[in-house]
Formats: C-alpha cells, sequence, structure tokens
C-alpha cells in the first residue's frame, strides 16, 4: 500500500480567541504555555487592594497544580499514577480529580457514551497520546484488543469517601477533552473570590467570560475557520457572562491515503472520526461541561450529533465540510443562549 502520510499537529493554534480591535491594555494580562497549549488571561478592572504580582503567582500554581493531576503526559502526576496502577481495590484521590471524574462520567451518560475518558489506550494507540510515536493506520485486532479496555462503567467512584476503583487493572483514563475546561473554571472562580468582575479566561480555546473588555464592550470571541490551511475568521460572537468550547478535526490529525484521521475517538469503533463535521462549539454555564460537550458532539457527527444536542437543549454550533466550503448549522438553544446572554448583558452594563 501506497501511504502517503500527513501528520498534522499545532497545539499552539487556538480554535476561538478574543478580537481586541484598539491597543487597550488590560491592568492584568497574563499568557504562558501549559497543558502543551497555551494560556490567556485577561482582566478588564482590578479592586486596587489587590496585588496583581501575588495574584498572578497565585493563577500560575493553581494551573501547575492541575496540570500535576490531570495529565496524562506527565509521568508523575495523580492520574498517570492511577492509570499504572494494576490494583483493582478502591483508591483515595484528591478532591478536584475526583469532581472531574464524577462530571465525565455524568458526561457519558448524557451523550450515550460518546464522551468517555476511558478511551485513553486507543488514544495512545492512533499515536494521540503522550507517547511520541509515529501516526499511522492501526491493525482491527489491535483495536480490538484496545476496546476491551474502554467503556466508563469499568470506572467505579465512591462520592462519600472520595474513592474510585478500577474493575479492570488496564484501565486507562484520559482527561484531555475535560480537565482544560476545568482549569478555566477555576481559574475564573478564584478572580471572582477576589471580586474581579470583567474577564476572560482561555486555555487552548477553552474560555469562560465575565462582563466586558478593554473597550467596555461585550468580549469579541472569534470563531476560528475550520481548516489547517491558514488561520481564518468563521464567525465572531459577542459573549459577557458564559463558557464557550470548541472541538474540531482540523489541528490535530494525520492523513493516509487522503482518509484523514481526527483524534477524536469514536469509543464505539475504537476509530477516529472520519465525518464531515469539522468542528463543534458549546456555549454552556461552565467550561467543564462546554469542553467535554464539543468532543462527545464531534465524536457523534451532525446528524446524530445535531439530534442529541436538541433534544437535551445543549447550546451547539456544528460547522460542516461541503463541496464549496462550510455550512454552519446551530441549535435552537445555541441562538437562544446567544440573545439571551447579548440581552441581559445590556440591562447589567449597557454595553
Ligand atoms: P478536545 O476535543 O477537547 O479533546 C480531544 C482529546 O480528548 C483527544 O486528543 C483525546 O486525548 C481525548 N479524546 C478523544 N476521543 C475522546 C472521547 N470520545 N471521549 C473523551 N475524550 C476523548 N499535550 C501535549 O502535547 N503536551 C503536554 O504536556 C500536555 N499536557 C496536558 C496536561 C493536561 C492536564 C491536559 C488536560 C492536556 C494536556 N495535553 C498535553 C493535551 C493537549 O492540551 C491536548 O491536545 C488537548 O487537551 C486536546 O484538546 P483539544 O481542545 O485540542 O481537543
Amino acid at each position: 500500500m501506497n501511504n502517503t502520510l500527513i501528520a498534522v499537529v499545532f497545539f499552539l493554534f487556538f480554535v476561538a480567541c478574543e478580537q481586541t480591535s484598539s491597543n487597550k491594555t488590560y491592568p492584568l494580562h497574563l499568557s504562558d504555555a501549559i497543558m502543551g497549549t497555551r494560556y490567556t488571561i485577561k482582566v478588564t478592572s482590578i479592586p486596587s487592594a489587590i496585588n496583581k504580582a501575588e495574584l498572578s503567582t497565585q493563577i500560575r500554581n493553581l494551573l501547575s497544580k492541575i496540570d500535576k493531576k490531570m495529565s496524562t503526559y506527565r509521568q508523575d502526576s495523580e492520574l498517570s499514577q492511577f492509570n499504572k496502577s494494576q490494583s483493582i481495590a478502591w483508591q483515595s484521590i484528591s478532591p478536584s480529580l475526583f469532581v472531574v471524574l464524577s462530571e465525565a462520567k455524568k458526561i457519558h451518560q448524557l451523550t450515550q457514551g460518546a464522551f468517555d475518558i476511558t478511551v485513553g489506550g486507543l488514544v495512545n494507540l492512533w499515536g494521540f497520546g503522550s507517547d511520541p510515536m509515529t501516526q499511522i493506520a492501526v491493525e482491527d485486532s489491535e483495536i480490538d484488543v484496545a476496546l476491551n479496555s474502554v467503556g466508563s462503567n469499568f470506572l467505579q467512584l465512591d462520592k462519600n469517601n472520595q474513592k474510585i476503583k478500577k474493575d479492570i487493572p488496564d484501565l486507562y483514563l484520559d482527561l484531555s477533552a475535560i480537565a482544560k475546561g476545568y482549569a478555566v473554571d477555576l481559574v475564573g472562580e478564584l478572580l471572582e473570590a477576589h471580586e474581579i468582575v470583567d474577564y476572560m479566561v482561555e486555555i487552548g480555546g477553552e474560555l469562560r467570560l465575565r462582563g466586558g473588555n478593554a473597550n467596555n464592550q461585550s468580549w469579541r470571541i472569534a470563531i476560528e475557520k475550520p481548516t489547517a490551511e491558514a488561520r481564518m475568521i468563521q464567525k465572531v460572537l459577542p459573549l459577557s457572562n458564559i463558557s464557550l468550547a470548541t472541538s474540531g478535526d482540523y489541528r490535530n490529525y494525520f492523513e493516509v491515503d487522503g482518509v484523514r484521521f481526527s483524534h477524536s475517538i469514536d469509543p464505539r469503533t475504537g476509530k477516529p472520526i472520519t465525518h464531515k463535521l469539522a468542528s463543534v462549539t458549546i456555549l454552556s454555564d461552565t467550561t467543564i461541561v462546554a469542553d467535554a460537550l464539543a468532543t462527545a458532539l464531534m465524536v457523534l457527527g451532525s446528524d446524530e450529533g445535531y439530534k442529541l444536542a436538541e433534544r437535551e437543549n445543549i447550546a451547539a454550533l456544528f460547522i460542516i465540510k461541503v463541496t464549496e466550503g462550510f455550512v454552519e448549522k446551530a441549535t435552537p438553544a445555541f441562538e437562544k443562549k446567544l440573545k439571551r446572554d447579548n440581552a441581559m448583558n445590556k440591562i447589567r452594563h449597557g454595553y
């Protein structure tokens, strides 16, 4: 077989980012590398009693703490310790890891299994995980073996004792589609604890927004056109008090003989998705939910994903590849949330 293999992995690009047209500055503006991508935090106004250097340190420490707990890219993380352990006994875990695993189980149920953090073994098999390896189309027999260790039902949570257990020794958890969203929420809560009401927190395209930007307007969030060739804007959304996450097939994929294998894995088949859905953007009250739902609907595709989003009242915008470019399809909940966010912001701030 003549394999033409193109690997495309652009971790430093965003799928959604803020557009500020003026050169007004922010009293607190942080940007740095984390979790294999970048974060950006903008605070529009800051109470005078706050020590900015101290707050910046608190934010960095918080992000680094989450990375040390939830990364599959660090052998020493709490998650990696659990993944490496072959024990099927109950194990105590940190409260924050417990929160993320609980949310992941809920979204697994809501999406009828499309979102499944136990796909970790398959993510590695297909070359999208922490093990550096050549990305090639994988044999069906290898997929079958890996599928034996997939299923959120193999993960048990004991809320009262904050313990977890795996039913099978090889269960391997991957929080790449949910932990960034969780981290964004925690940073937002930290800012709010300091009575900061106008801010944007973003990690790798997952965003939490409050109030307005330096132009005294709603935040202008650009959704990227889902194409790997050039960075272009598909549309700009004015947003104020909401979270947004986008999942796409156009930044982290490889191609073999013209077939695109994306990093979103369908837990039913054990294979990367290959359908025509290019990206999904979710609006939600929390970033953890937006992050996970974006991956889930990406896995389900434009038809099944849209039906589920409509039925479950999920605010989702699908961007679908067609012969001549892209078409957009938003759920009624998406249009409603957008309108409500804009209306509420006009009432609150007159933006
Ligand atoms: P999303 O759509 O949000 O997530 C896709 C990812 O989710 C896939 O890559 C896969 O890992 C997983 N996934 C695939 N299918 C499913 C499914 N059906 N259900 C659930 N999950 C699925 N990358 C590095 O290169 N170096 C690092 O050091 C590094 N550290 C990280 C630390 C943490 C704590 C986290 C959360 C991620 C880290 N990453 C790292 C991963 C990197 O940021 C990922 O590319 C990213 O998390 C994937 O996010 P996304 O927004 O591109 O795609």
